[in-house]
């Protein structure tokens, strides 16, 4: 009999703030549309001695916006504090982030559908804090006769020679860290708890938390124990874990999870240790591949960062930024329902915050919540989630003009309809007989015919369903 296993997964997410400025000096944010490497960048972010950081004001704000979005505690005196680690992408050798004090604590968010039983599950947020993100490295090849650094003169000329190359661009760029328990049980609710996270982030408009350009990263650390019940609370955890780095899609993510726990499940059954490490994901082989040996937090010799003193916030300037948290996804799905948009659509539009936004105008153009004007929030709703572009363009009014429009020109009258029907399949005989034989591509000719007739302007459904019984009382 086949054991079972209980998967422990907790994630680290970042996400880069769009404040105007970096998070210690005045240089622009915006390293993903810099024509060129190294000029968004200063004695600040360069690392140079004796050059002073000044925190961001804003980005400080956001962070605190997100813990309470994200249902946690904000800390009333925080602090930065300096994380050490030597890679070329760090200049000053340390890593300005927070470390004891961070500024949110003690969060929650839930993922899972409300309506099913069991199906809402809480997944526990320890902490929200605020960091600088590191420069960028790139990995170039080069022809030597063209390389002017100087390095090959000696040696010859050599016809191509690896090189690494460090932009700062992104060196400084305010980055929000949100941290996890390990309280996510599979592949599917790391991927649900990342999306949520993507989604709340958003429509703060704190970020672009964007997973393909690098806005948005993933971290996932991953035990497990055989057993049959979830561990208690305080109950002791798996003394490893395997961190899961160097994912870029949500796709992704459940893959090199799914790869991991099945690594794990069978070196498990074999009554061995799994050994503590880091794996990152290769997106051209599809696998995870082992990395550098995971560093213990003893080994960042962490202290405070003697250049910002400790950071006070008082209850009226949390409150002020609590009241500026609008509708998030979840509030803005539960609208949505209850004005009459269907579950498929209301899930759709409410992932996308231009969308949603310009849904709640619609809604509001239409007028009061009930009966007809239900229905045609439906229908609206439906419209819009394959309209998504033009929701994003158009105004509230012209939306509703547009589809009323269009649904004005359809011609659902069945008497009018049937006549076409009834001329289609007397003009078709080949087409009726293939579809008797089985052909379905005899039916879409049919409807084709009758579209012809009605200048393109049928109700495509009820002409189908017309059609098929027309046929099978046709005999
Ligand atoms: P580190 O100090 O090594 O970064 P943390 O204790 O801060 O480790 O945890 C980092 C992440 O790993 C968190 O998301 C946490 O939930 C998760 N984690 C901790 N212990 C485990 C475990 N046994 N299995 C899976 N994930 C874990
Ligand atoms: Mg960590
Ligand atoms: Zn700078």
């Amino acid at each position: 009999m086949e054991k079972t296993y209980i998967t422990v997964i907790g994630l680290e997410v970042h996400v880069e703030l769009k404040t105007a400025s970096k998070m210690f000096c005045g240089c622009r944010n915006d390293p993903f549309h810099a024509l060129k490497p190294n000029i968004y960048t200063c004695p600040v972010c360069l690392g140079l001695p004796g050059a002073l950081p000044v925190p961001n004001k804003k980005a400080i704000e956001w962070t605190v916006m997100a813990g309470l979005a994200l249902g946690c505690r904000i800390n009333k005196e925080s602090r930065f504090d300096r994380k050490h680690y030597f890679y070329p992408d760090l200049p000053k050798g340390y890593q300005i982030s927070q470390y004891e004090k961070p500024f949110c604590v003690d969060g929650k968010i839930t993922i899972g559908d409300i309506r099913e039983i069991g199906g809402i599950r809480k997944i526990r947020i320890r902490r929200v804090h605020l960091e600088e993100d590191t420069g960028k490295l790139m990995h170039r090849s080069n022809t030597g006769s063209t390389s002017n650094t100087g390095s090959t003169s000696n040696t010859g000329t050599k016809d191509r020679e690896q090189v690494t190359l460090v932009d700062f661009n992104r060196s400084g760029v305010p980055l929000l860290e949100i941290v996890t328990e390990p309280d996510i049980r599979s592949a599917g609710e790391a991927k649900a708890v990342a999306q949520k996270i993507q989604g709340i982030v958003r429509f703060l408009g704190i970020s672009d938390a964007d997973m393909e350009k690098g806005s948005m990263r993933l971290e996932a650390n991953i035990s497990m124990f055989k057993g049959l019940a979830l561990p208690r609370q305080g109950q002791a955890l798996p003394n490893y874990k395997v961190e899961l780095k160097n994912i870029n899609s949500f796709r992704f993510l459940e893959r090199a999870i799914d790869q991991e726990i099945n690594r794990q499940k069978k070196i498990l059954s074999c009554n061995k240790a799994v050994k503590q490490q880091t794996f990152g994901w290769d997106t051209e082989r599809q696998e995870l591949k082992p990395q550098r040996v995971k560093e213990e937090a003893a080994d960042y010799r962490y202290f405070p960062e003697p250049d910002i003193p400790p950071i006070s916030l008082s209850d009226r300037q949390i409150s002020d930024i609590r009241n500026q948290i609008s509708d998030l996804p979840d509030e803005v799905f539960e609208k949505l329902l209850k004005a009459g948009v269907s579950e498929q659509a209301a899930k759709v539009i409410s992932s996308n915050k231009a969308v949603a936004e310009k849904i709640i105008g619609v809604i509001g153009v239409i007028g009061e919540i009930g009966g007809d004007n239900n229905k045609e929030i439906r229908d609206i709703g439906n419209w819009l989630m394959h309209h998504q572009k033009l929701a994003e363009t158009a105004s509230a009014e012209e939306l509703v003009g547009m589809f009323r429009r269009e649904k004005a020109e359809v011609v659902g009258d069945e008497g009018q309809l049937g006549k076409w029907v009834e001329e289609a399949v007397t003009e078709n005989r080949k087409a009726v007989e293939d579809w008797r034989q089985g052909k379905e591509a005899a039916m879409q000719f049919l409807i084709g015919q009758v579209q012809r007739k009605a200048k393109g302007k049928a109700d495509v459904s009820l002409v189908r369903n017309m059609l098929s019984s027309k046929l099978a009382n046709d005999l």
